[in-house]
């Protein structure tokens, strides 16, 4: 039996005047995962993450949300219960963090007391002080801590760790994985911070350019991905970098670092390759070989490969 999306979308488009923010996203995020979205700047995750919680209409293109599609009206309304965009902005600010949590309580029947106390007990907020007095971190515990007495079944949670010291980075990421172990919540989190979510997801969405360049369970791309320092008694061959399965190249005369996707020595094969080292890839060597650009000196530059993983 397959697992069921708690996401899933269609050749989703969001088209702004000049800019295609997201172009035929077909996302796949199976319940229960923790998922990474990860991508450059501008990539268009943040778009995704509020075209799928209904705050952005697409333009073209389909996509349901725990099983429900965002353009239905009521669907929307249903998913905005269910699910909870961890926005440390949306919180008024003009009330204190008990009178917030007071509000929340009586606005959600799902409200969870245990919850919330054990979640104050835990991230340690200041009840009497006013949300606009709350320093960024303290505002992405209580953002955080709302999601989680309201039982959310899904967390989209946008750069979530951003400017926090690190034992708030831990706490948070902790509340976070506690949800999705202890009661099977689907986390959508998308970060800059590859080593945080290499530690916590199970599941990775790659994004660049508005669409979907790499995208599966986490161990399976990272089983998949090698880094292999190669070397030739003279010069690279130039038909290196169009090798099936080499995702990137860095070269350096008769010397190549290479990410490969799939058999390394079958991708190598008749080019006369002395494979001096391999290894399993990191995922932000696996990041910067699929979305890597030319100019990106010192970095790997993606040979436009990634079609070989398909
Ligand atoms: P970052 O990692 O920098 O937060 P991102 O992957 O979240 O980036 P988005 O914020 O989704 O990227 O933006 C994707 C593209 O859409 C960018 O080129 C951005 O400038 C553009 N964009 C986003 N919102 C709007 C808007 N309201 N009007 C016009 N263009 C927009």
């Amino acid at each position: 039996m397959t697992t069921p999306l708690a996401i899933e979308t269609q050749a989703l488009t969001k088209q702004y005047p000049g800019v295609r923010a997201i172009d035929g996203l077909d996302l796949a995020v199976p319940t229960g995962a923790i998922c990474a979205l990860i991508g450059r700047n501008g990539a268009g995750k943040t778009t995704a993450m509020r075209t799928l919680f209904g705050m952005i209409r697409p333009t073209s293109g389909r996509a349901t949300v725990l099983g429900l599609p965002v353009e239905d009206r009521h669907a929307a309304v249903a998913i905005r219960r269910r699910a909870a965009f961890v926005d440390p902005a949306a919180l008024y600010p003009w009330m204190t963090v008990r009178e917030l949590l007071r509000l929340a309580r009586t606005c959600n029947a799902d409200w969870d007391r245990a919850r919330e106390a054990a979640g104050l007990a835990v991230l340690d907020l200041p009840l009497a002080r006013r949300v606009s007095a709350l320093s960024r971190g303290m505002r992405v515990k209580l953002a955080l801590l709302i999601a989680l007495a309201r039982n959310a079944e899904l967390f989209l949670f946008d750069e979530p760790t951003e400017g926090l010291d690190p034992v708030v980075r831990r706490q948070v990421l902790h509340a976070l994985v506690a949800a999705n172990a202890t009661r099977g919540a689907t986390l959508l989190v998308s970060s800059h911070q590859l080593a945080e979510l290499e530690e916590i997801a199970n599941w990775l969405c790659l994004m660049d350019r508005g669409r979907l360049v790499l995208a599966g369970d986490m161990d399976d791309i990272r089983a998949t991905h090698h880094r292999v320092d190669a070397a030739w008694p003279a010069q690279c061959p130039a038909t290196l970098a169009a090798a099936s399965g080499v995702v990137s190249a860095r070269i350096n005369g008769a010397f190549a670092t290479l990410i490969v996707a799939g058999d390394a020595h079958m991708a190598l094969s008749g080019l006369g390759a002395t494979i001096q080292d391999i290894r399993p890839a990191t995922l932000a060597e696996i990041v910067l070989a699929h979305v890597g650009r030319e100019h990106d000196e010192a970095e790997w530059v993606s040979t436009g490969a990634a079609d070989a993983l398909a």
